[in-house]
């Protein structure tokens, strides 16, 4: 069973991007990059933000995370970035690399594929 945990950008979680339901809507169908958990049991664990600019908590946010949840002996086994973070954030680079440096699992870059071509089309 894989444990699915998103990180996304703070400043546009269930505000720029509202509810966050494009990931939930993505994760729910199993498009975009969940598509590689078609013919799998996957649950998602959570949505975490990167603690704010410039993404320095996302390490101390990750072992939260393990903390948190160790009571219920529920571990994260994938960890995806978010479009909010991969596509707009100018820290990207470092807050991925922190994130692959320390989640000790796989790490991939991408959610849900709902991303607009244009707004006034
Ligand atoms: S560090 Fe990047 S992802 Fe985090 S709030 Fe700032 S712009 Fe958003």
């Amino acid at each position: 069973m894989e444990k699915v945990l998103i990180i996304g950008c703070k400043r546009a979680m269930d505000d720029v991007c509202i509810g966050c339901s494009r990931c939930m809507v993505g994760f729910n169908r199993r498009e975009g990059e969940f598509s590689r958990y078609k013919d799998e049991d996957v649950e998602l664990m959570g949505l975490l933000n990167c603690g704010d600019c410039p993404g320095s908590a996302i390490v101390t946010r990750l072992a939260q995370v393990k903390l948190w949840n160790a009571p219920m002996e529920e571990k994260v086994t994938k960890v995806h970035v978010a479009p909010c973070v991969i596509d707009h954030c100018p820290h990207k680079d470092i807050i991925v690399s922190k994130i692959k440096a320390k989640a000790g699992v796989e790490v991939i870059e991408g959610t849900h594929p709902y991303k607009p071509d244009n707004i006034f089309a």
